[in-house]
């Protein structure tokens, strides 16, 4: 299978780290974990077309995840003439694709049909606990704690006789992670370092950095959990994303190594992983 990530940053776009999305391909077809803004720009600098992708699956319903989606369909209509088969996401997933579908519409249409015509895309909500085919895929999807009154989901996707784990966002949640990457080719995972963190607020007066210090602890994964999240699982690579501005690579390398002995590898935006 191949991992491409689109975009790698948090919920702050920065130059290099747009919002999360990565391509997935394996069995002959290629998917989009996550749909952040950006996404599209991302998948032209990769030089790949938007009619090689055959599904969306959306993780939960945060902006950094989900608000590239309309340009993305709209670009994938025109000229391709191209809908992703089916988005698949949590509950509150059809409103929004939806709304999102609805916009790309209003600005396009397919090809041979008229403007502003109704696009369709079929939109699936997804229990936690549920396994079901995605063309070449076999999709394990469970619930991850990320905020309050948010459903967030987490997945596993086999194909090749191998499994590709992607963590969504989540707080620490080694019950539900652990299981779900069990022997992974690869467990791509969001996280975050209180070091990270401290550099990225040094600027924002003192009250504003220590709400976003609390929400990242109170809603994502410090690198240590997740090392050891790794470990316990015993995935055979470990891909950190997700990262905020602050984040220093050697840092986080340092940081999971001393929890994880196996392959790291820090996102970035464009890169590309064969597993
Ligand atoms: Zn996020």
């Amino acid at each position: 299978m191949r991992i491409q990530f689109l975009g790698s940053g948090a919920g702050t776009d920065t130059p290099h780290r747009a919002g999360s999305s990565i391509l997935l391909t394996g069995g002959g077809e290629s998917v989009l974990l996550d749909c952040g803004p950006r996404a599209y720009d991302r998948l032209v600098m990769a030089g790949v077309s938007p009619a090689s992708i055959s599904r969306i699956f959306l993780s939960h319903l945060h902006p950094d995840h989900v608000l590239g989606l309309a340009s993305f369909v709209q670009a994938m209509t025109f000229p391709y003439g191209h809908l992703p088969l089916e988005i698949q996401g949590p509950p509150g997933t059809a409103a929004y694709a939806r709304q999102a579908v609805g916009t790309a519409a209003l600005v396009t249409g397919m090809p041979g049909r008229g403007w502003g015509e109704p696009l369709e895309v079929p939109v699936v909500e997804i229990p936690p606990g549920d396994v079901r085919e995605a063309g070449p895929f076999t999709v394990r999807t469970e619930q991850v704690p990320h905020a309050p009154n948010l459903v967030c989901e987490a997945r596993r996707f086999e194909a090749e006789g191998k499994a590709v784990v992607y963590s969504g966002d989540t707080t620490e949640a080694a019950e539900v992670m652990v299981p779900l990457a069990e022997g992974a080719a690869a467990l791509i995972h969001e996280c975050y370092s209180l070091a990270g963190i401290a550099r990225w607020t040094a600027a924002f007066d003192e009250r504003r950095a220590a709400a976003v210090r609390r929400a990242f602890e109170q809603t994502h994964a410090e690198v240590a959990y997740v090392a050891r999240v790794a470990k316990e699982a015993g995935a055979k690579l470990l891909v950190l994303t997700h990262l905020n501005p602050g984040e220093r690579a050697d840092e986080l390398l340092d940081t999971a190594r001393a929890h994880y002995s196996g392959p790291v590898v820090i996102a970035s935006d464009g890169l590309s992983l064969a597993v």
